[in-house]
């Protein structure tokens, strides 16, 4: 997770985001401490940055009060009204393509996922109607 947050913000000159992750409560307590581990290359200047990190609204409810009362959506600034699931809800209809793609190359398999997301925000699209 360090390594994927960290690489996901190298190169940005981002002052303030949030990180929305399932365990966040327990991942974030590290973070400081991961970045000093990583290479000098990637290490960011967290200190520089206003960040906050947040777990998603329906994974929430699983964690204890005081979990709930430092880390909901509903308390952070700049969420809105969003419950950050929405990555999570593309599982089930992706889950099928692990079978189809498991033999194929990494370039068509991101392409074969990449068509099926296109179709699922196409449908999703249609969907909405007039
Ligand atoms: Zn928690």
């Amino acid at each position: 997770m360090d390594f994927i947050i960290l690489s996901a913000l190298a190169g940005f000159s981002l002052l303030m985001f949030t990180i929305s992750y399932d365990i966040a409560c327990q991942w974030k307590t590290r973070l400081t401490e991961h970045n000093t581990k990583m290479l000098k290359e990637m290490q960011l200047q967290l200190d520089k940055f206003t960040y906050q990190c947040v777990v998603p609204g329906w994974h929430a409810a699983s964690h204890n009060d005081k979990c709930q009362e430092n880390n909901s959506l509903s308390f952070k600034l700049g969420i809105g009204k969003t419950d950050s699931e929405g990555m999570e809800r593309v599982w089930s209809i992706m889950n099928p393509m692990a079978y189809h793609t498991k033999d194929i190359g990494c370039g068509q398999r991101t392409d074969v996922v990449e068509d099926k997301i296109d179709s699922h925000n196409f449908q999703k699209n249609l969907g909405q109607g007039m």
